[in-house]
């Protein structure tokens, strides 16, 4: 065979090698959706999208947590405490705007521009490694008309697992989770795992590794 066509073939096998490669590393949705790890070192799979349900408050959340986010407020509610959903599913386009926002925030509070983006950082998940843009992490809050947040945060740590529902960033966990204590920020596990995880007292990180 001539040399110029061995070289042409080489680079073809590299090219198709390489496409192969490409495919398998981006866009691999783990098997279990419960169990997709999101942090500051893993992102949210690429062109991942969630079949989702409206909140009657009009907050988006993945379909398939709905009927145990359900079954956990109508037991709530019966215990006389009154959770509501204030964050769920967010875009990445939302996350890059509220990335901005917080920015902005600092900025008009005098900081400069660099030093505005790093305490932003701070507070704010980068694109694509926030946990709301997989559409099974909630912000629980209280309905204020009913309940305090604290009595909600205290129902939810030792319920919510029952439902399948873990406090995903746990007090003194940072080194771990990357994520200072957040009360109010739960994440569906399913309930087999979330069990394990309450009943260990461990965070996701730690179940998964
Ligand atoms: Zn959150």
């Amino acid at each position: 065979m001539k040399r110029k066509n061995k070289v042409l073939i080489m680079i073809i096998f590299i090219i198709i090698g390489m496409t192969v490669l490409k495919f398998i590393q981006s866009d691999k949705v783990p098997d279990d959706w419960r169990l997709i790890l999101v942090n500051n070192e893993h992102s949210v799979p690429k062109n991942y999208s969630p079949q989702l349900t409206q909140l009657s408050n009009g907050i988006y959340i993945d379909s398939r947590i709905y009927p145990d986010l359900q079954k956990m407020f109508d037991d709530a509610r019966s215990d006389s405490i009154y959770p509501v959903v204030s964050e769920g599913y967010r875009t990445r386009k939302q996350q890059k705007q509220m990335m901005k926002d917080k920015i902005t925030g600092f900025v008009n509070e005098g900081y400069s521009e660099k030093e505005a983006e790093k305490l932003a950082e701070k507070l704010v998940a980068e694109v694509g490694k926030s946990e709301h843009e997989l559409g099974i992490a909630l912000d629980i809050n209280a309905d204020p008309l009913y309940s305090s947040d604290e009595e909600v945060y205290n129902w939810l740590a030792e319920n919510a697992f029952k439902y399948g529902f873990i406090l995903r960033y746990p007090p003194d966990r940072e080194d771990i989770t990357g994520i200072d204590y957040e009360p109010w920020h739960y994440r569906y596990v399913g309930t087999d795992t979330a069990l394990e995880i309450y009943s260990r007292q461990i965070t996701l990180e730690e179940y998964l590794s």
